[in-house]
């Protein structure tokens, strides 16, 4: 116990039983130095968008790649996760023009962008390459692709990254924001590196509600039981295939939910910086097998209240 408490302060993310499960953090604005003096092993999800936020241009090549690679310096030695450019439905960008659309979150949006506009991915992943392949840095670099629908679309993406030359400096994954992704994890594995989940997505997805109305807070819980359910099969084809598998939708920062996480097989957590140390705490007094046990408590309650319930009732009362 004492190590756990000891270990339940800073540093990396372990379970009581010592299974490293990674802190990540959420970036998006602001300075590299300041996301970096948080106490993460790294950045999970890093929201490009903003960098083309109120642009009536897209940034150019060099522009990206002096910010990348400031970025990746400012991290040495930890994880940085660059998910390419997420625009349209929520996020609109003025340059991405998509067409008029009555339903723009089913619409062509994140990776599906790319087939309207081409070049602003491949120019994006290009100035990833060349800061990655910057000598000055050890960050580990990971690049992934948001709203990634089939096996398909994850070949094609990886493909598209390694032709701009991160096959040999980063890994290469995709978000699982998208009901059949989840139902088909297992073989977008075969195409990439790691999955990384994006619950708030994944949420407005499974339950069809939209994410931006304020009406419908009960369905986009994330602790909705068919949520979960499509969590441990992405979770389950991680392990079959030793790959690792991410949250860094707002799930992540809740640590009772952190816990339920892991034991569905998550194995990193991603979200916003202040967030951190409380899952850091919850994850130190929980082993990994408790953590499986409380998932399997989460998956068999009817309702998202239930759910928390009987989580919050099996959780070592700390937490
Ligand atoms: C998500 O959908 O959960 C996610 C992390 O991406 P964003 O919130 O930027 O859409
Ligand atoms: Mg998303």
């Amino acid at each position: 116990h004492r190590r756990a408490v000891l270990s339940a302060a800073s540093g990396p993310g372990r379970t009581s039983d010592g299974a490293p499960v990674s802190l990540l953090l959420n970036a998006g604005e602001g300075d590299p130095d300041e996301a970096a003096a948080h106490d993460s092993e790294g950045i999970g999800l890093l929201r490009t968008e903003f960098l083309f936020l109120d642009r009536a241009e897209p940034l150019t090549i060099a522009e990206q790649t002096e910010f990348y690679t400031r970025l990746f310096r400012a991290f040495t030695g930890r994880t940085v996760t660059v998910r390419t450019l997420d625009a349209g439905s929520d996020k609109p960008l003025a340059f991405v023009e998509t067409g008029p659309e009555d339903n723009p979150a089913l619409g062509v949006r994140g990776f599906r962008t790319a087939r309207v506009h081409p070049t602003l991915l491949s120019d994006q992943l290009t100035a990833i390459a060349a800061a990655a392949r910057e000598p000055d840095h050890q960050a580990k670099v990971r690049v992934m692709a948001p709203m990634v629908s089939t096996p398909a679309e994850a070949e094609e993406f990886a493909s598209l990254a390694r032709t701009a030359g991160l096959g040999t400096t980063a890994e290469i994954g995709v978000m699982v924001e998208v009901p059949a992704a989840a139902l088909l994890a297992d073989r977008l594995l075969n195409h990439v590196d790691f999955v990384s989940i994006g619950t708030n997505d994944l949420a407005q997805y499974t339950m069809a509600a939209d994410r931006t109305l304020g009406a419908l807070p009960d369905l986009l819980d994330p602790w909705q039981p068919a949520l979960l359910s499509l969590i441990d099969n992405v979770g389950d084809a991680g392990k079959r295939a030793d790959r690792s598998v991410g949250v860094c939708g707002e799930a992540a920062a809740d640590p009772l939910l952190a816990l339920v996480l892991v034991g569905l097989g998550v194995t990193s957590l991603s979200t916003a910086p202040p967030a951190l140390p409380a899952v850091r705490f919850a994850l130190a007094h929980h082993s990994k097998a408790e953590c499986r046990g409380l998932a399997e408590l989460a998956l068999a309650a009817d309702s998202p209240e239930r759910s928390r319930e009987v989580v919050r009732r099996a959780a070592h009362p700390e937490v």
